[in-house]
């Protein structure tokens, strides 16, 4: 099935369902086997996948309903070499300082059947003939709460390692099929977006597939993590390979427009059009109002559609409501342009 002119996609995960915190609660407690957590996962993904069909999304994920605890702490219970350290507040408000850090205490590595991300696309393009997109975390998103300890020399020198780990499972990935990979990286502002883009083509290097680099602010509990620009991060960036950027522009008010203005020329940009940390609803007409705003300063035919980030901390319902505005407001501005769908 071709592409129509601006695809609709999504960044990652998914809005899980309420049984699924149920599976996973049940699981702490002991009373889910490996059979039992298979086959809840199982239902999951083909859950977020017929919810993402059904809104009319052309390039879709597994919703990441496998990753357990968050978006890297299910892969740091499994990888090797680094230890936690003691929370210092656990009490209170939730925050980010309440998050379990690492420290590397010897030699960083996956475990030998990988990080498992391969497994979820075998599985997810076995359940759909859509369009899809593996996501795998980059290496500053891996590194970054691994204190170096005494074994690396710095947060550079741990992503370095882990650019390593990334790239042998994205080998993995192409393996298995896998046209489009996206790499997530945090606007931490601890790197230069010249050191961001070294890294990434560190971790892609020799990678057969369209690669996508989605610069995020962080979402956990809905919560931006870090300031809201990308402007320290251009041009440096621009030395990423990457053939699309996929960056948060609706919950900003489609703020930082103008860097795509000047330093887009020649890439696609995958752009946020939906407030996945707001609650409200979107509808069509919003969605295609800031789509319009995107094509001010992006080619239609370099550009895809997207929420902001993924809907791992957003309720279901939500996560749909906006899933179909995306793909109604797409299809509005499709009509416009005089080549419907
Ligand atoms: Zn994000």
């Amino acid at each position: 099935m071709a592409l129509p002119l601006i695809p609709t996609a999504v960044v990652g995960s998914h809005g899980r369902p309420g049984w699924w915190f149920s599976g996973v609660k049940s699981l702490e407690r002991g009373e889910f086997g490996p059979g039992d957590l298979e086959e809840m996962l199982d239902d999951a993904a083909d859950t977020a996948i017929r919810d993402m069909e059904q809104a009319g999304i052309d390039i879709i994920t597994d919703g990441e309903v496998r990753r357990l605890d968050g978006y890297v702490d299910s892969y740091y219970a499994i990888i090797e070499g680094i230890r936690p350290i003691p929370v210092r507040r656990k009490a209170g408000p939730w925050g980010y300082d309440q998050q379990t850090r690492y420290e590397a205490v010897g030699r960083i590595q996956a475990p030998s059947g990988g990080l498992g991300i391969v497994k979820e696309f075998e599985y997810l393009r076995k359940r759909t003939a859509r369009h899809t997109k593996a996501t795998c975390a980059g290496p500053l998103t891996f590194g970054s709460r691994i204190h170096p300890g005494t074994v690396y020399k710095g947060v550079v020198d741990v992503a370095e390692r882990f650019a390593d780990v990334v790239n042998e499972e994205l080998r993995g990935l192409v393996a298995a099929g896998a046209d489009l990979i996206q790499i997530d990286e945090p606007a931490r502002g601890n790197v230069s977006g010249a050191e961001m883009a070294r890294l990434f083509n560190r971790a892609t290097d020799g990678i057969k597939a369209t690669l996508a680099l989605h610069v995020c602010f962080g979402n956990r509990f809905g919560r931006s993590r870090f300031p809201r620009t990308y402007a320290p991060y251009f041009p440096g960036l621009l030395e990423a390979r990457a053939d699309q950027f996929v960056l948060e522009f609706a919950g900003r008010e489609m703020s930082e427009l103008d860097l795509w203005k000047r330093y887009g020329e020649g890439r696609d940009l995958g752009a946020g059009v939906v407030d996945v940390k707001g609650f409200h609803q979107d509808t069509p007409e919003d969605v295609a109002a800031r789509i319009r705003r995107v094509l001010e300063v992006c080619r239609a035919d370099k550009l895809s559609v997207n929420p902001d980030c993924g809907f791992g901390w957003s309720p279901r319902a939500m996560c749909n409501q906006k899933l179909r505005a995306l793909a109604a407001g797409a299809a509005l501005v499709r009509h416009e342009l005089g080549t419907g769908r």
